[in-house]
């Protein structure tokens, strides 16, 4: 299945990954990686496998996302959720 969400909000982060066009997250969204991850660092989940949930994600050929690593964007959006967690724990 392709990715058919609209993650133009997300593009200036794409723009941030580094290309990767190998490995398990292979045409995977990058952007979708990204929101997953976010997701994941907000709720602070540590139990989490970072290959099941790549490859439980739409693919994409379209967009600032396409070839991005996913991985990259999974690690950028935990560390973006853990932060405005962290936020709002703080206020
Ligand atoms: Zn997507």
């Amino acid at each position: 299945m392709v990715c058919e969400k609209n993650h133009q909000d997300l593009k200036d982060l794409m723009d941030l990954l580094p290309t990767d066009q190998g490995g398990v997250g292979r045409h995977k969204c990058a952007a979708c990686a990204y929101e997953a991850g976010y997701e994941a660092g907000y709720n602070l989940d540590g139990s989490l496998r970072i290959d099941t949930v790549l490859s439980s994600l739409e693919e994409s050929q379209a967009g600032a996302q396409r070839h991005k690593s996913p991985h990259a964007a999974f690690a950028l959006g935990y560390y973006n959720g853990v932060c405005e967690r962290t936020k709002v724990d703080n206020q």
